[in-house]
């Protein structure tokens, strides 16, 4: 089990059990595990990375991604060592998360630790997409209640694969901004609590194990890694996860270069590094509306900034267009779909092959956050959440916080 504490890597400081923010700074808090030496727990699924986890035991669902060594997309881009690693369905190579993305590895780690803290407080998640089918499933298959804020016009993207769980599901007449700032009213009431995004270190280590699983797979750290980012908060897992495996000592002392992308015009992060206007539209017409974030956890100690800063890496913008070729691309190459989102981390290997950012013999660890869902629909029935809660975004939390707690029974 993961014995850890919590450091502030803006002051250095121990931060007590549960905290999502330092007192002093501004900083994120990142865990210090007790173990230095990765050894794979004999536990199903994403459970098996347990010592550098943020839980005490294993819950009762969560997956795992699966890293293999590319053949045929490697030799179309010149590389000769390039890894993959797969978050979503595609149960010939092993993978089974069936809400098809990287978010179910931060849900699953978030619900144990919560369930853990022991106090009954409910999560309340707002999101668009991939994170909130993630929860909804995890949340589901464990029983745990769970409140979804979702804009309206977003809700058809709301499936799980499980039977419906003790999941109120608030739909709000406003985009994804009002969707978060409902779910920050609700999340302050008693009894309720925030995920916490890029804070919450069970959401951090959780997309970690994607680095962890490749090293363990591989033998070493690799020495590039490419992942399509919105807040970042992946990239600053990988870092992360990386520094632990430097300390390990057996997987070599090097970190991995991030090379993380993002979907122009859409993409704030870049326009930080490189200049160029982010669209007023934004996120309208974007490849994956997954990717964009409007407060990422740039300048944050310990944020993106500080990620790429310590590894030598660098943001890159793919268009549309680059998106929709690599994805075919991918698909033709290794047989599966692969979502939207991750085909942009495609575009970008592809480019920096392209242009001699990597080196042929290079070790490349490729994210593939989501995919495998036309393979999903082969195997299961999709389950559409239905909304509970229709909510305006002016409507008064008390009268809102009050239908939740009838919905979920607890009143
Ligand atoms: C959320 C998401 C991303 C971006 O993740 P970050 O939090 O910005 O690291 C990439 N791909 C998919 C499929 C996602 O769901
Ligand atoms: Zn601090």
């Amino acid at each position: 089990m993961g014995e850890y504490l919590l450091r502030c890597a803006g002051c250095g400081a121990v931060q007590p059990e549960g905290a999502l923010r330092c007192q002093e700074d501004d900083g994120l808090l990142r865990t210090e595990y007790k173990r230095k030496q990765l050894s794979p727990a004999d536990l199903p699924g994403i459970w098996t990375f347990i010592d550098w986890l943020p839980v005490r035991g294993p819950l009762t669902s969560g997956d795992k991604p699966v890293a293999f060594q590319s053949t045929d997309l490697a030799r179309e881009l010149g590389l000769e060592n390039l890894w993959i690693s797969f978050s979503g369905y595609w149960p010939e190579r092993g993978a089974r998360i069936r809400t098809c993305s990287f978010k179910e590895l931060e849900a699953a780690p978030t619900m144990q630790r919560l369930q853990e803290a022991g106090d009954g407080r409910v999560l309340v998640v707002a999101s668009a997409g991939n994170t909130a089918r993630s929860f909804a499933e995890t949340a589901s298959l464990t029983g745990q209640p769970l409140v979804l804020v979702v804009p309206k016009r977003s809700m058809h993207r709301l499936w799980i694969t499980a039977e419906r769980g003790n999941i109120c599901l608030v739909g709000v007449d406003g985009d994804y901004n009002q969707a978060i700032a409902l779910g920050e009213k609700i999340s302050s009431r008693p009894g309720f609590v925030a995920e916490g995004g890029a804070r919450n270190v069970a959401r951090r280590d959780g997309m970690g194990t994607v680095v962890l699983d490749a090293a363990l797979t591989s033998g070493t750290i690799p020495g590039h890694y490419f992942q399509a980012i919105g807040s970042g908060t992946g990239g600053i897992a990988a870092w992360e996860a990386s520094m632990r495996l430097v300390q390990d000592g057996r997987f070599g002392s090097n970190l991995p270069r991030l090379h993380l992308a993002q979907n122009l015009p859409c993409a704030p992060i870049y326009s930080i590094r490189h200049g160029g206007e982010v669209d007023r539209s934004c996120p309208q017409d974007m490849y994956d509306d997954v990717l964009f974030n409007r407060h990422p956890p740039y300048e944050v100690r310990g944020g993106v900034k500080d990620a790429l800063l310590a590894t030598g890496g660098d943001v890159c913008g793919i268009t549309n267009q680059e998106a929709e070729a690599a994805q075919r691309l991918f698909q033709e190459m290794e047989d599966i779909d692969i979502l939207p989102a991750a085909a942009v981390a495609v575009a970008a290997l592809k480019k920096a092959a392209i242009f001699g950012d990597i080196k042929p013999h290079e070790q490349v660890l490729l994210n593939v956050t989501g995919g495998g869902m036309d393979r999903l629909k082969q195997d299961f029935t999709i389950n559409y959440l239905k909304c509970d809660i229709p909510a305006d975004s002016s409507a008064p939390v008390e009268e809102i916080h009050r239908e939740i707690n009838e919905v979920l029974g607890r009143i």
